[in-house]
């Protein structure tokens, strides 16, 4: 369990952990490799989400696991792209949270990964919460918690 002055701050900035699915980007299950390979060069970031038709959050692609499906015996297949689905090569069971401020979960899950989706219990996709986002506000806390608490520190040497 987080100690509640750290809780309450990193709460304090919760609302603007997230960026909303509206902005963004995505590619949809049934989108051939071709056109998620455009838009994760273009966009120049290395992961994104994969969605259905109705918004409901899949999985996650990345450019690794598209390359890794052109790799042939001496050569890379292009043509594979136009063939596959984003469905046959995304990674499932991702791990996501329900709300921002969701903040322990959010935090043990951004140990390994650079973003966490967040999902409601419908399933649909509701924007994601970056390491840098999450920063800013560890950042605001580490200036912040002396000001706003009464900070004693505890003496250990007799024990
Ligand atoms: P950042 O902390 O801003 O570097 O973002 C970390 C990761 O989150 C990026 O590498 C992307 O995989 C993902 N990401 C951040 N912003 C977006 C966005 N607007 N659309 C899609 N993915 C994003």
């Amino acid at each position: 369990m987080l100690i509640k002055p750290v809780e309450d701050l990193l709460l304090r900035n919760a609302d603007h952990y997230l960026i909303p699915a509206d902005i963004v980007a995505n590619v949809q299950t049934d989108n051939n490799l071709y056109h998620a390979f455009l838009v994760l060069t273009k966009i120049k970031y290395s992961k994104i989400p994969v969605l259905d038709h109705a918004g409901h959050f899949e999985g996650l692609v990345s450019l690794p696991l598209i390359t890794e499906k052109m790799l042939g015996f001496d050569q890379l297949n292009t043509e594979i792209l136009m063939e596959c689905r984003v469905s046959e090569v995304m990674e499932t069971n991702i791990k996501t949270v329900q709300q921002v401020d969701d903040v322990e979960a959010t935090l043990h899950l951004m140990i390994d990964n650079p973003f966490v989706p967040v999902v409601d219990a419908d399933g649909i996709f509701k924007g994601i919460i970056t390491r840098r986002e999450f920063m800013k506000s560890f950042n605001f806390l580490t200036h912040e918690i002396g000001k706003q608490y009464d900070m004693i520190e505890k003496d250990f040497s007799n024990s």
